[in-house]
């Protein structure tokens, strides 16, 4: 029987086949991102029945810029249309809507680890692990495709390690290649800046390239020009972070919210598994 593969376009947010379930589950602070404060389960005051953003076009003006970076990886279609079987939570009653919100961030956090494992599949250097990717990518689909009740019984945290093991490997690998290459050669220890304070660190044109960023704090860091050519970004966080002209060419584990949350420009050289941010372009 041939491999199932994941779709890329499953692990982006389709707003269109999901009850607006990132607006409603998810709790908010009151914060330079979010504009008011919101418990978890209880609908924006902006979200309207038809489960569209009454202010999409003036989120970041309004004080919402947190939306504006979010993505859920084609969670919510998959909880909506999945898991719950297009059954809206909307006049349900309020156990359906309560289980609903408790299986969304579970099947986030696995539809994240999906994007990791896909891309990792995509690497040639991952090669000698591309038999176990393939089948922790096939494990972690099967899980998305449980219950409402395993979903929310699921110990996802020890799943996310056992995936975690191979992404490590994965980022060796790849990396092993990277700082072999140009200036950072033979440069692999003084790169590893894994969960790294680097807040507001002034990294001007620094040589990142093949760094493992892993976890890292580099937020309002300044990254202008920066060499990033296949540095490990899983889960650093780079809110605000300058990337203007900076070069994340073959950059991997590298999410969509990521990039939104930072900063950048018509230099900044990005992954192809990313896309450039609208408002990086937009008159400021
Ligand atoms: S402001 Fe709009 S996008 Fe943000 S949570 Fe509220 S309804 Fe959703």
């Amino acid at each position: 029987m041939p491999e199932k593969t994941t779709d890329p376009a499953d692990l982006r947010g389709d707003c269109a086949q999901c009850f607006g379930l990132c607006c409603v589950a998810l709790p908010f602070a009151r914060s330079a991102d979010f504009a008011a404060d919101k418990p978890a389960g209880t609908p924006c005051s902006n979200l309207r029945d038809d489960h569209r953003c009454g202010i999409h076009a003036r989120l970041r003006q309004q004080g919402f810029t947190g939306c504006t970076v979010y993505d859920c990886f084609g969670a919510g279609q998959k909880v909506s249309q999945v898991t719950f079987g297009g059954r809206d939570w909307r006049g349900a009653p309020k156990e359906h809507a309560r289980r609903m919100f408790d299986v969304f961030p579970v099947v986030r956090q696995l539809h994240e680890l999906l994007c990791y494992l896909t891309e990792a599949l995509g690497l040639p250097a991952a090669a000698p692990v591309h038999p176990e990717l393939r089948g922790a990518l096939e494990h972690t689909e099967r899980l998305t495709r449980q219950g409402p009740e395993e979903l929310a019984a699921l110990d996802v945290a020890a799943h996310r390690q056992e995936v975690n093991v191979l992404l490590l490997r994965t980022s060796e690998l790849v990396r092993a290649g990277a700082t072999g290459k140009g200036k950072g050669k033979g440069k692999a220890k003084g790169k590893d800046r894994r969960g790294a304070d680097l807040i507001g660190a002034r990294l001007r044109g620094a040589d990142l390239r093949g760094a493992s960023l892993r976890g890292a704090c580099l937020i309002a860091a300044d990254l202008t020009g920066a060499d990033l050519r296949e540095a490990d970004l899983i889960g650093a966080d780079l809110r605000d972070a300058d990337l203007t002209d900076a070069d994340l060419t073959g950059a991997f584990f590298l999410t969509q919210p990521q990039v939104n949350s930072a900063r950048g420009g018509a230099g900044t050289r990005l992954p192809a598994s990313v896309t450039r941010p609208a408002h990086w372009t937009a008159a400021r």
